[in-house]
């Protein structure tokens, strides 16, 4: 399959799963049985997932994946982003939703959606990042709100998420530019005007990659890494896939191989004020004519 091929096919298994996924959200389901059937449903329609599903809450902006027996729930009266990776052999679709459990949280998921419409129709192939930043964060602003400062949208790669480049939602010094071939992730995160607008770095996500793939001694941790190698590439993987087929021994290995910095544990990404944050994503592939965003539902 073509490249361009691939990330149509991810994009559109992609916008299926998010579809029917944001259905999953409910106050008090289980973000664990929510997880498990968004994988499912990649799976499924031909897909495979590029990264855990992430079920963020509240403060929380990204990177909450549910560990093996997670117990947490969907709480009353929360904004819940939903954000999913297909990949079709390395080539991924990234896209994200966002629910809300009470009416405070209309404006803000109402604008983030208006944001990131805006800032699609920005795109142009050649444009620079600082020029397409500024525009994302004076749409925001326009209606009240702010795009968080140190969380952008990245340049895709084969099996890599984050490529290299970040696509900013602020106006500042990149120098990066929308290239024609490649793909990006667009992602505008907003809060409130009178939120701090910057993540911070808060428990653990269960979610992880392999960073360092070096020569371990023990021969149960080596297999261990071959079979995450073999299974994600360098695409990032949940502890609950490694529990599936290894058990708690697979779990014990996980961590030995973390503290050997084999595998790199993520953080889950808060809102260091505190804030409640809305965001949604979509991937776009520049064309030498035109921007295609694969994860449109059609
Ligand atoms: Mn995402
Ligand atoms: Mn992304």
């Amino acid at each position: 399959m073509e490249p361009k091929e691939a990330y149509i096919k991810a994009g559109k298994i992609a916008a299926e799963v998010l579809a029917r996924g944001i259905k999953y959200i409910e106050e008090e389901a289980f973000i664990l049985e929510i997880c498990e059937k968004v994988e499912d449903d990649i799976r499924k329609l031909g897909g495979e997932p590029a990264f855990p599903c992430n079920v963020s809450q509240n403060e929380e902006a990204a990177h909450y994946t549910a560990s093996p027996n997670d117990r947490k729930v969907v709480k009353k009266g929360s904004i819940v982003k939903l954000d999913i990776g297909v990949h079709i052999d390395g080539y991924i679709a990234d896209t994200a939703m966002t629910v809300g459990f009470s009416s405070t949280w209309d404006r803000m998921i109402d604008a983030a959606r208006w944001t990131l419409e805006h800032a699609l129709k920005a795109i142009e192939p050649g444009m620079g990042f600082s020029t397409f930043g500024k525009v994302v964060e004076g749409k925001a602003s326009s209606l009240g709100f702010k795009t968080i400062e140190n969380l952008a949208g990245h340049k895709l790669g084969k099996y890599t998420v984050h490529a290299g480049e970040s696509v900013p939602n602020r106006g500042g010094p990149s120098v990066g530019i929308f290239k024609v071939g490649e793909a990006y992730a667009i992602e505008p995160f907003l809060v409130d005007r009178r939120a701090k607008a910057y993540v911070i770095n808060k428990g653990h996500s269960n979610i992880y990659r392999l960073s360092n793939p070096k020569r371990v001694k023990d021969k149960g941790l080596r297999n261990l890494v071959m079979d995450i190698w073999n299974s994600y590439k360098g695409l990032p993987f949940a502890s609950r896939w490694v529990y599936a087929k290894f058990g708690e021994s697979g779990l014990s290995k996980l961590k030995r191989l973390e503290e050997l910095g084999v595998v790199h544990g993520y953080p889950i990404l808060v809102e260091s004020s505190g804030a409640p944050v809305a965001q949604f994503e979509h991937t776009v592939l520049v064309d030498r004519e035109s921007i295609l965003i694969t994860t449109i539902k059609k």
